[in-house]
């Protein structure tokens, strides 16, 4: 059981598929702890998803479990990638869904790096 109650990590998963080489993915950064790909269907001029590379559900699972240099590891590369797609000057947005009220669809933990537009409210109302 992960630490949210949600269901255990699933080694099915598309991300978990994409990380073992399985399927492809259109590659932004890689490193030790970490993988950024584009979304397969971006809902913005730049849409990249940045992925820990160990087996955790949600960001709880992340990090409870995670050693402390992965979590830092993770973190830097959603900012570098940031930086790299060029959207420091204009800004962008960071959003992890978790479990059903968030609309998580993929059970790996991952955020949403959104940019090259004004990406509107937070919440749709
Ligand atoms: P979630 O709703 O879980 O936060 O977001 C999952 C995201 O993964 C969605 O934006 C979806 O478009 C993306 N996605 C799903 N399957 C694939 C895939 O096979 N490749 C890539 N690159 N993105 C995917």
């Amino acid at each position: 059981m992960s630490v949210t109650g949600l269901p255990p990590y699933d080694d099915s998963n598309i991300f978990a598929r994409i990380l073992r080489g399985e399927i492809p993915c259109k590659r932004v950064a890689e490193d030790d702890y970490a993988l950024a790909f584009h979304d397969i269907a971006p809902q913005t001029p730049v849409h990249v998803l940045v992925i820990p590379k160990g087996r955790w559900v949600s960001a709880a699972d992340f990090h409870a479990g995670a050693e402390d240099a992965a979590i830092a590891g993770f973190w830097r590369m959603v900012s570098a990638v940031a930086k790299a797609q060029g959207l420091e000057a204009t800004g962008y947005r960071i959003l992890s869904n978790m479990g059903q009220d968030g609309g998580q669809e993929v059970p790996h933990f991952h955020v949403h790096l959104f940019g090259g537009r004004r990406v509107g409210r937070m919440v749709p109302l």
